[in-house]
């Protein structure tokens, strides 16, 4: 392993002052498993005032980034280093933030509040890796492991819960039992966690595209991080088009979504998969045969989604394009160039300049719905084909589904018609756009005009 340029220059400012520091995190974790490009973390027992003292007399420029917890930032050949004095954290009256942080001399004792052994392993450019936890076992064997009594160190802090799936994730690592025990006990307490510090996590886990594999593999987690996938767990959806519950149903589909789009989708279409069918249990009723029902289940869906993310705090635009996606999820629409252009649209009227890329998305959504649910209803994923077809035909002529792509302009109305500025210009285009997004009349300058002159 070799330190980069930056931190090396950092470490010897230090060190050369008489102090000790060490790369700590997830530098060394990830250079360990041979990828380099993740940030530096620097960590010494110089208190922030003397880390900044040193290293801007080196002639570095210092950020003040986080003196709260005795975090400076030092700039070193453009590259930003994060400087933090060893310190550990009192106790966690509430589950979330230390009652105090205290500063300490030696690097073992900020090692072992870190969060999993491999999270846990410092490494210097000349004294080495210094894995007090066996990290870099664990690492090369794929465990996650808590450092310390895994109950304890959640109940401290109830983040460190859906951290440890999202790293199993990422790193397609298995949960050590006495971990993967404590996290089913401790789910619960992930209430008390600060919604949006669990919606970064949780966004993490969705934009890495393994939402599917969290469902499947931490089922308590998920639901006490998303309550209201709470009821989709083995709910029954007594249907023919369905073998799976709605909870296992939501997992194939978010793996489906993965597989249509070759593990590129769009983070939009990752988190309508996760809440496509959330409203499915609320919505449920049974017909006299005993067959199951789910009318209006995509707008409430869609209004559930939104409450959810708004809670975890997902940015407005992906929480707005993933709604749509739910909301429409399961309309039927016929494969007609008309269908096409309704569904436009609605896609634009909920986010506008982005209806195209929606439209491709809600089919790779529809494809992992019909994949998801039973072997007939798989072939419906091919029928899909042809909607994306007549979508790309549309998009190749230039979208027709608002006045402003009809090829004549409210000034031609208001010239071939002999009307005056007013209500009547726009009605007599949004006739036009009717007649036109129908089928009924081509999109052609002459034609339109010849329509209207003789309209009247
Ligand atoms: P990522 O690539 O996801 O950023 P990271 O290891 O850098 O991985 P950070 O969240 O940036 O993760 O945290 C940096 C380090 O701080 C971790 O490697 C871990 O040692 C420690 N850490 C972070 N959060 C916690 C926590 N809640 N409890 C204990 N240690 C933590
Ligand atoms: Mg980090």
């Amino acid at each position: 392993m070799v330190a980069p340029f930056a931190a090396r220059v950092v470490i010897e400012a230090l060190e050369a002052a008489g102090f000790e520091a060490w790369i700590v995190g997830g530098w060394v974790r990830d250079a360990l498993r041979g990828e380099s490009g993740h940030d530096i973390d620097v960590t010494s027992n110089a208190l922030w005032q003397e880390s900044a003292r040193v290293l801007s007399n080196a002639g570095y420029e210092v950020l003040l980034s986080g003196i709260a917890h005795g975090t400076i930032t030092a700039i070193v050949a453009d590259e930003p280093i994060e400087v933090t004095t060893y310190r550990v954290e009192g106790t966690y009256s509430d589950h979330r933030h230390p009652d105090e942080v205290r500063f300490v001399q030696d690097v073992r004792e900020d090692l072992v509040r870190r969060d999993l052994t491999f999270n846990a392993m410092a490494w210097h450019p000349t004294r080495g890796l210094l894995d007090p936890f066996g990290g870099a076992q664990d690492l090369a064997a794929g465990i996650v492991r808590v450092v310390g009594e895994p109950q304890k160190r959640f109940e401290e802090d109830a983040l460190r819960i859906i951290r440890a799936v999202r790293f199993s994730l990422r790193l397609g690592f298995v949960v050590e039992p006495r971990t993967q025990r404590a996290l089913e006990v401790c789910a619960p307490s992930l209430a008390e966690v600060a919604s949006e510090r669990l919606g970064k996590e949780l966004d993490a886990i969705v934009r890495m595209g393994k939402a599917g594999c969290g469902l499947m593999d931490q089922p308590e987690v998920m639901c006490a991080a998303i309550p209201e996938l709470a009821p989709s767990r083995g709910f029954d959806q007594r249907s023919v088009y369905h073998v799976y519950d709605v909870y296992e149903h939501i997992a194939h589909v978010c793996n489906a979504v993965e597989a249509f789009t070759a593990g590129l989708a769009p983070a939009e279409l990752r988190w309508a998969a996760l809440l496509h069918d959330v409203a499915k249990p609320m919505t449920y009723s049974e017909d006299a045969d005993g067959h199951g029902h789910f009318f209006d289940h995509p707008r409430q869906g869609a209004i559930v989604a939104r409450e959810v993310m708004r809670r975890l705090a997902i940015p407005h635009e992906l929480v707005d394009a993933a709604c749509v996606l739910i909301r429409w999820h399961d309309e039927r629409m016929p494969a007609t160039e008309p269908a096409i252009r309704r569904m436009l649209a609605r896609l634009y009227a909920a986010c506008p300049g982005r209806e195209v890329p929606l439209a491709f998305e809600l089919f790779d959504l529809r494809r992992a719905d019909a994949v998801s649910k039973c072997a007939s209803a798989a072939s419906w994923a091919s029928e899909l084909d042809k909607y994306a077809r007549l979508l790309r035909a549309e998009v190749a002529r230039g979208p027709v589904f608002a006045t402003r792509h009809l090829a004549v302009s409210g000034a031609d109305v208001m010239r071939t018609c002999g009307v005056a500025p007013g209500p009547a210009v726009g009605m007599q285009l949004e006739m036009l756009l009717r007649a036109v997004m129908a089928g009924e009349l081509p999109n052609d300058r002459e034609l339109l005009v010849a329509w209207l002159a003789g309209s009247l």
